[in-house]
């Protein structure tokens, strides 16, 4: 249902959703306040427009002779280039568009030579900590409680290996719980002292931050187009050639072929292409593709430096208003003042947390999150407990020791984190 759009919702970037009203168990109705951006954040407006714009057009993409098939496919080509670009990606690097950040991570971990030996902190996204067993051999390191200090276990566990094999280190820009920045350049540069590689989860930080490949020197990046304004179903790895280009096919098909032939003994020999297409079989995710180059424009206008700065402006508001509640207790690795994107999680003394994010849904319109946030081992550290199994990801157990998030953005207005502030002290009250 629409409402008349509420004066007092201003955003530096508008986004889709800004007049739904949602009902409330006391009565009446409110505009639903979304502060779960970290989970995935409404698309903005201008991308809603651009990909609404080029839907009456599209065609099939590479192989289409007719007019729209070559629009579309100069399309899906300078998305990549856009996006290539927005991330300040190396010109020699390949960019494949998957479907979303655990699809690029489960692409890479399958690309992984022979032998390779993965180091990642116990404090990742699931999506980060998980693919890499499937590869071999892997080393969980202890969650660090300073910046500092991350890169120092990792430098002794990269001491350790055998310098001569393959490695690749996996960490997150920002976290997906804490919100807190990680040291990126700090850990690349250790991997790389140790002969490692480095791919970044940067499914947090690029819609809050510019990150820059070249800068941050690592050798992959990957992130999803539903935390970046864009819808669901698309997403990104961009980085290093060599291992891609080595790997089989992430999924066998046309498009990833270049010619294909039967053998006089029957079978039959395959070429595979050595660009992104190589990890892109089947009929790619154009209008997603299109929608990710889309919000990269649209952020890359709007700055990152003053979308960070009312971001932090938010966070701020969030934390002082709260200062003088003692019930309310903020998760952090790396201390209460740590810099962090837009992304804060908190349990509140004497309250289930399932029950607290559902009240704040039903008296006052806001949707944030409760659970363990698909990272059981950080949330297990930070509530410092184990939480017996339940809180699943994606199904929080109403029994449970969860935490709950609160996260926002570009989108955001500030009436939607006041009210989140008010309701909070007055729910503890
Ligand atoms: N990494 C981090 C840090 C995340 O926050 C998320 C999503 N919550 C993911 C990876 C996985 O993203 P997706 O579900 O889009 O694959």
């Amino acid at each position: 249902a629409a409402v008349a759009a509420d004066p007092s919702v201003r955003s530096p970037l508008p986004v889709l959703g800004r007049d739904v009203a949602v009902p409330l168990v006391t009565g009446g109705e409110v505009t639903y306040a979304a502060l779960d951006y970290a989970a995935s954040a409404p698309a903005l407006q201008r991308v809603w427009d651009d990909v609404a714009a080029y839907a009456p057009y599209y065609g099939s993409v590479h192989r289409g002779a007719g007019y729209l098939s070559q629009l579309s496919t100069d399309l899906f080509e300078n998305a990549r280039r856009t996006v290539a670009e927005f991330l300040d990606c190396r010109v020699e690097d390949q960019l494949v568009f998957t479907r979303s950040t655990t699809d690029s991570l489960n692409l890479l971990a399958a690309a992984l030579p022979d032998g390779c030996e993965v180091f990642v902190f116990e404090t990742e996204h699931h999506a980060a900590l998980l693919p890499w067993q499937r590869a071999g051999r892997v080393t969980f390191l202890d969650a660090p409680d300073s910046p500092a200090q991350a890169v120092a276990t990792l430098e002794r566990a990269l001491a350790a290996r055998d310098p001569h094999g393959p490695a690749l280190v996996c960490v997150t820009g920002a976290s997906n719980v804490t919100g807190e920045l990680w040291p990126v350049r700090e850990l690349a540069a250790a991997a790389h002292a140790h002969g490692a590689r480095i791919v970044l989860d940067a499914a947090q930080l690029v819609p809050h931050r510019a990150v820059s490949v070249r800068e941050l020197d690592v050798d992959w990046v990957a992130f999803s187009g539903h935390k970046l304004y864009a819808p669901f179903g698309s997403g990104v790895l961009a980085g290093r050639a060599d291992w891609l280009r080595d790997a089989e096919p992430y999924l066998a098909g046309g498009g990833a072929s270049r010619t294909v032939a039967r053998r006089a003994d029957g079978g039959v020999d395959v070429r595979w292409h050595e660009t992104a297409a190589r990890h892109e079989a089947g009929s790619p995710n154009v209008i997603g593709a299109y929608a990710i180059a889309s919000a990269c424009k649209a952020l890359t206008e709007a700055g990152f430096d003053a979308l960070a700065a009312r971001e932090e402006a938010l966070v701020r508001a969030v934390r002082e208003g709260l200062a003088d509640v003692p019930e309310v207790r903020f998760l952090s690795l790396f201390g209460e003042d740590a810099p962090r994107v837009g992304v804060l999680s908190f349990v509140v003394d004497g309250w289930n947390s399932s029950h607290f994010a559902a009240a704040l849904s039903a008296e006052y319109g806001i949707g944030v999150r409760d659970g363990l946030f698909c990272a059981h081992p950080l949330v297990r550290r930070l509530l410092g407990g184990d939480t017996g199994g339940a809180g699943e990801c994606g199904a929080p157990d109403a029994g449970a020791l969860n935490a709950i998030r609160v996260s926002f953005g570009a989108g955001t207005p500030e009436e939607h984190v006041a009210r989140f502030v008010r309701a909070v002290r007055e729910l503890v009250r």
